[in-house]
């Protein structure tokens, strides 16, 4: 596995790569890898010449600065990981080869209700901030295929909406989420939850495992009331949202659901000070 920091270097070997007509799979991260992310790399590298990894921790992309300064950093270990994995290249930018680069101007792109729903609505700028350096790294890397965990669901919707937007030349690979054996997905941020935090966790997925047995026998008010109940039982949990959209899209659902739809359940919530993420699709 080669390391590298550069923009140019990088641009250097992408070039090498091109010439040899070579197809490069890229898997974006902020680090603290974890097998969810290593999925990621292996789903690549089953289907790429060349897997580029690249670890950087967007300061644009955070809305909370103590989420970001709290945010696990750990390349030494990370690099261990990912050299015995498949991945071919990591790349370790730096915050000025990203932002101060004039190789690397991004125009902002309106995202429409992907910007003003869920965590679009909860962490304002949120979504800017990962349109911004999900374009600059694709610029930089020229993959043809992007891997994205849909446990950041409406990422993915929001990076398949910049990529045609912007008629970016890659696809976008949405992959399925890794998750511990209690069903707690995997998550950079679980590493900030106690031993007791972790496992307490596994509420989240049984809830969402609860409104996919529930789907279609009860109307989506019912299912969230009793999602809601579930959750407030718990004192240590804090809601943040639960809602159901349609699966495509994102769009607000009716209150009774169909047989001939797919939809997605998502939730956010907050535990020993950690926000947490999860959605499951029926
Ligand atoms: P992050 O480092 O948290 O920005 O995540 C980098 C990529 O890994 C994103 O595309 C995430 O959606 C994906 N990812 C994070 N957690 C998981 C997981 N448990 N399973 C699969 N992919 C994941």
């Amino acid at each position: 596995m080669k390391i590298i920091h550069q923009y140019a270097e990088m641009k250097r070997e992408v070039a090498l790569l091109r010439s040899q007509d070579k197809t490069i799979g890229f898997v974006p991260t902020m680090g603290a890898i974890h097998a969810g992310h290593i999925s990621l790399v292996e789903q690549s590298a089953s289907v790429s010449d060349v897997t580029i990894v690249s670890i950087f921790v967007n300061p644009t992309q955070f809305n909370n600065q103590e989420d970001f300064l709290k945010y696990p950093r750990i390349v030494e270990e990370d690099s261990l990981k990912l050299f015995a994995s498949s991945c071919d290249i990591l790349f370790l930018p730096s915050v000025a080869d990203m932002y101060d680069n004039p190789d690397l101007i991004t125009e902002p792109i309106d995202l429409g209700y992907l910007d003003t729903i869920l965590e679009g609505a909860m962490r304002p700028g949120h979504y800017q901030g990962v349109v911004t350096i999900v374009e600059k790294l694709i610029r930089t890397v020229e993959p043809s295929n992007v891997f994205m965990g849909l446990k950041d669901y409406q990422q993915v919707k929001v990076v398949e909406y910049l990529v045609k937007t912007k008629e970016l030349p890659t696809q976008i690979v949405g992959c399925h989420t890794l998750r511990e054996p209690n069903g707690l997905a995997m998550s950079s941020r679980n590493m900030r939850l106690s031993e007791e935090g972790r496992s307490e966790a596994a509420l989240i997925y049984q809830i969402l495992q609860g409104i996919q047995e529930n789907s279609m026998n009860h109307t989506v008010d019912q299912i969230l009331t009793e999602a809601k109940m579930m959750m407030s039982a718990h004192p240590q949990f804090s809601l943040e949202y639960i809602e159901i959209r349609d699966a495509t899209d994102l769009s607000e659902v009716s209150d009774v659901l169909t047989n001939d739809h797919s939809y997605v359940a998502l939730i956010a919530c907050w535990l020993e000070g950690v926000r947490l993420i999860d959605n499951v699709e029926f």
